[in-house]
This record gives structure tokens, sequence and C-alpha cells, in this order.
């Protein structure tokens, strides 16, 4: 199964099997639509028909990196802004060691 969704800039994209895709082109012959993988670095791609109602194709084997988990994401997210805070609340302690304490208190 896939799930349509927007994306932050309000781009059309598509998270399937844990992966998330951004709309990538429109085979001009058949309609279909080309979703290619949010990881810049990563070739896959998979196809949709034009009411994006279908998955036609996918290669969704060949992911060279971990799955778009939202949830990781945020934990990330939440550590960075936390190291951030610590950074600023203490001038005088090495960001390092900010940021090693972070990591070991949050996991
Ligand atoms: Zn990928």
């Amino acid at each position: 199964m896939f799930k349509l969704f927007t994306n932050n800039r309000g781009n059309s994209s598509i998270h399937f099997d844990n992966y998330n895709f951004r709309y990538f082109r429109t085979n001009k012959s058949s309609g279909d639509i080309v979703w290619r993988c949010v990881q810049k670095t990563c070739n896959v791609t998979i196809i949709t028909n034009n009411e994006k109602t279908v998955l036609i194709r996918s290669n969704i084997k060949d992911h060279q990196h971990d799955e778009d988990n939202d949830e990781q994401k945020k934990e990330l997210q939440k550590i960075r802004t936390a190291i951030k805070r610590k950074a600023i609340e203490n001038v005088y302690e090495k960001p390092i060691k900010i940021i090693r304490k972070e990591l070991s208190s949050t996991y």
C-alpha cells in the first residue's frame, strides 16, 4: 500500500513501504507518473498511474539507505534543538561534551 501526502514545500509525494518519494516526472505517452526516492543519492523510482491510484512498478529493494522513519527524524530534531539550547546556556562547556551528554540522556 502507498499513501499520498503533501510535503513541507507543498509538492505531492508518496509514502510507500516506509520510504518517501517525491514527484519526478510524468510519462508523456502513457501518462504514468514517476516518483523518485527523496534521498538525493538514491535512484529508486516507483511508477503509478496518472490518477495516483495504482502502483504500476517499483524497484523498492534497491534502496541503499535506511528507511524514512518520521519518528526517528522527530527524535533527532528534538536532540538537535536540545543541543542548541544547551550550547547557548553553557557557553563555557565545549560543544562536543554537550552533544555527548544529550545523546546519552536520550538513549
Ligand atoms: Zn531510497
